[in-house]
């Protein structure tokens, strides 16, 4: 061989070992692979460039890898909450919409994303930004092209509801408030909508299959009105389906489930009073329960409030643990999802309220790692450590099967083969 063409060749062979993708070896003190009921002691994860290369008991640390170790935790796939709000300031609703600006809330955004990372979430389906018109596809463009820190994310846009069926409520007719959703009616008009929101960016489509509104509240329970017909929300479901995206769709009551399920939609979110004959329905046809517990129980650990709205609660919250407790005999497939206003550091406190109304440890970090992944369509990517996966890896201190609010102390993150928490 000439001398030019064996330098060329070193030359491209430096080139290429100095490229090769950095290995990561994770010594994990228990594995939960994010599908099998079971943690695996001792095991291993390899982590080529973004992706998992192996993961389990008997997998050998190679040659010049980076050691973690994480002997001492529980290591899991990155986890995934369903049903955000990077965009729902923290504070009462009309004062977000009306006093912050857009771009102030795109700044609390941004420190949402990066909470929500740090607190193990690697993933978020965002489910409105309830005002902020399409900031949620700014900050996952933002996020992925490396601008601030954040999770992997699926954006609902704008959400839709009918005229009169989403907040704020009670201003004066004269005054033209700006609305929390997009509001659309009749089919002609849900179908714009819809093309509106994928125009700009929307992967999923949100619809408030009911909604609260005044003058309706019972004493001790939350009271919610049907909103799109089964017209409209077929309607809805075919323009999204055309892209690729699922409809979720938020409601309380039965009436309106069955209808959101008729007409096509991938998941229910809250569902307090969801009857039996829903939940049969819904494991029938494969919809998803995205139940959002603490959204509302916390609210029973909080600060004391006035006698009148204590009772709302007490009577609510009741139910929403009844009708959860019912779900698990029957076999509904229940997404993980918070619903917090961009305190994601507080996400951990799901688990807890999941655990201590009947679901199994193994069952809850479930349904934050494969099932969301299935729900969001992503199970390809994330929701399980094994070989060809993203490297999207989440590790907690303790063991989350003897004390689940182990879930709140995550010592270790990594999204895409990058470590973002611990890991020295
Ligand atoms: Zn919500």
């Amino acid at each position: 061989m000439r001398g030019w063409k064996v330098w060329m060749m070193a030359l491209l062979a430096a080139a290429a070992g100095a490229q090769s993708p950095r290995v990561t070896a994770i010594r994990c003190g228990r594995l939960f692979d994010g599908k099998n009921l079971a943690l695996v002691e001792n095991a291993v994860v390899v982590v080529e460039g973004n992706h998992i290369r192996a993961a389990g008991r008997n997998v050998a640390i190679p040659e010049g890898a980076k050691v973690v170790d994480l002997s001492r935790a529980t290591v899991m796939p990155g986890l995934i909450d369903c049903h955000t709000h990077m965009f729902l300031y923290g504070v009462q609703y009309d004062e977000a919409l009306l006093k912050k600006s857009l771009q102030y809330r795109a700044i609390w955004a941004t420190v949402s994303a990066r909470k929500t990372l740090l607190a193990g979430f690697t993933s978020i389906r965002d489910l409105e930004t309830e005002g902020a018109w399409y900031g949620d596809v700014a900050l996952r463009d933002a996020i992925h092209d490396g601008l601030v820190i954040g999770p992997r994310m699926q954006c609902a846009t704008r959400a839709l509801s009918i005229t009169g069926g989403y907040s704020p409520y009670g201003y004066s007719p004269d005054v033209d408030i700006p609305h929390g959703a997009q509001l659309a009616d009749g089919v002609d008009g849900v179908r714009k909508a819809v093309r509106e929101q994928l125009a700009n960016g929307a992967d999923l489509i949100k619809i408030y299959a009911d909604h609260r509104r005044r003058g309706g509240a019972s004493p001790d329970q939350l009271t919610a009105w049907p909103t799109f017909s089964l017209e409209e929300i077929r309607t809805i479901v075919e323009e999204a389906s055309k892209a690729g995206a699922k409809v979720a769709a938020h409601v309380y009551n039965s009436g309106a489930a069955q209808t959101a399920i008729r007409g096509g939609v991938s998941s229910l979110e809250h569902g307090i009073y969801l009857d039996d004959a829903t939940f049969r329905m819904m494991a029938e046809k494969g919809v998803y329960w995205v139940p959002t517990l603490m959204a509302y129980m916390q609210f029973m650990d909080g600060p004391p409030a006035p006698p009148e709205r204590r009772r709302l609660m007490e009577g609510t919250t009741a139910r929403h643990r009844e009708t959860f407790q019912r779900a698990l005999k029957l076999s509904v497939k229940i997404a993980f999802g918070t619903d917090l206003d961009g305190h994601q550091e507080n996400a951990g406190q799901e688990f807890v309220y999941m655990v201590r109304y009947g679901m199994k440890p193994l069952e809850a970090l479930r349904s934050a790692t494969s099932v969301a992944a299935e729900l969001m369509g992503w199970q390809d990517r994330v929701g399980s450590l094994e070989a060809g996966k993203l490297a999207d890896i989440t590790a907690v201190e303790g063991n989350p099967v003897d004390d689940i609010t182990a879930m709140k102390r995550v010592v270790f993150v990594m999204k895409d083969g990058v470590v973002y928490k611990g890991g020295q």
